[in-house]
């Protein structure tokens, strides 16, 4: 099956940047000569997304010699954000989203972009191998989406990111959803569409690191956890029924041993243990229920999830 796609498509590049003054202009220098090969129609969408950094200035440096659009945030409102910005400012038939950090290989630009003109709407990379990552962030990764898959009804692959092709359709679709706390790789599963993953390895980073940090991290898994299910409701529900159908049978036993035996002298570190258990069991579950409140309550304020300062075009600017 193939889908008539334009005639001379324009392809958006959605680039998020935060503090990669270091490796920025080696990325557009490299992604400029691979797509002048293609022999593509282009356009960058850059988003700064608050650098403390030179980022900016870099960037309407390489403005000068490169057609960049660029938006400069307010502050750093994170990557999630960033990418939901450049969708809503793209307006090629195709958007590709890309680090500008170097790690994602660019020679797969080509493939992302064949796969689109055969009729996908959706090719995204798949992560080849996460050793770089370090033992416990690996196995970390896979119980968050162990977690992930057996709560939400929609299939999200474990080692797709952001990396990826996205067909106008699936653009669209991706602009007309409202929410606040946004976990992309959700959202992209989320909408659907006729898609296909490709192999890649990532690369290492020419300078700087991850400004992924486990506490970011782990903030943005409990995002997508609460976001896409109500399965850590229905989990802590199913909890309460264990442990109050195993209560009720260790109080049935006592009252046969007692009716039995007669009685003996009560177990001080069995009621302690029991109150300790249901205690913490009772935080778990009122834990679980203020994150999804947190997140009615991100929704009802209705804040805008980006603020940009600046946008800059360099076609403008010359
Ligand atoms: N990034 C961003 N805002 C942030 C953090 C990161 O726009 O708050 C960008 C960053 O410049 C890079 C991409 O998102 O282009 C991926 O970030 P990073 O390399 O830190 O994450 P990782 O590769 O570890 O997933
Ligand atoms: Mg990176």
């Amino acid at each position: 099956m193939s889908i008539p796609r334009p005639k001379n498509p324009l392809f958006s590049f959605i680039i998020p940047a935060y503090a990669e003054e270091k490796n920025i202009a080696l990325f557009l220098t490299s992604l400029t000569t691979i797509l002048t090969t293609l022999k593509i129609k282009y356009e960058l969408v850059v988003i700064d997304d608050g650098s403390p950094d030179n980022t900016g200035a870099i960037l309407r440096e390489l403005g000068k010699t490169i057609p960049l659009k660029c938006l400069f945030f307010s502050r750093n409102f994170g990557k999630e954000q960033a990418l939901t910005a450049g969708l809503k400012y793209a307006s090629g038939d195709a958007a590709i989203l890309i680090d500008s950090d170097c790690q994602h290989p660019l020679d797969i630009i080509e493939t992302f972009i064949k796969h689109w003109t055969q009729g996908y709407d959706v090719v995204y990379g798949i992560r080849q191998d996460r050793d770089g990552d370090g033992y416990i962030r690996r196995s970390l990764t896979a119980i968050f989406y162990k977690l992930l898959t057996l709560g939400s009804n929609i299939p999200i692959e474990p080692n797709a990111g952001d990396f990826r092709l996205l067909d106008r359709k699936a653009i669209d679709a991706l602009n007309a959803l409202p929410e606040r706390s946004r976990f992309m790789k959700g959202l992209y599963a989320w909408v659907g569409f006729k898609s296909i993953g490709i192999p890649f390895k990532v690369t290492q980073r020419p300078a700087g690191c991850s400004s992924y940090t486990f506490r970011k991290l782990s903030s943005l898994a409990i995002i997508g956890l609460t976001s896409f299910s109500t399965f850590p409701i229905r989990l802590s529900m199913i909890l309460g029924i264990i442990t109050s159908c195993s209560a009720l049978s260790y109080g049935s036993w006592i009252i046969f041993k007692t009716l039995i035996y007669g009685r003996d002298l009560p177990g001080w570190s069995t009621l302690t243990v029991a109150i300790l258990f249901l205690g913490g069991i009772q935080l778990i579950a009122i834990g679980i229920l203020g994150e999804y409140i947190g997140h009615i309550f991100t929704e009802v304020k209705k804040r805008p999830q980006y603020i940009i300062a600046e946008t800059y075009d360099s076609k403008k600017e010359s």
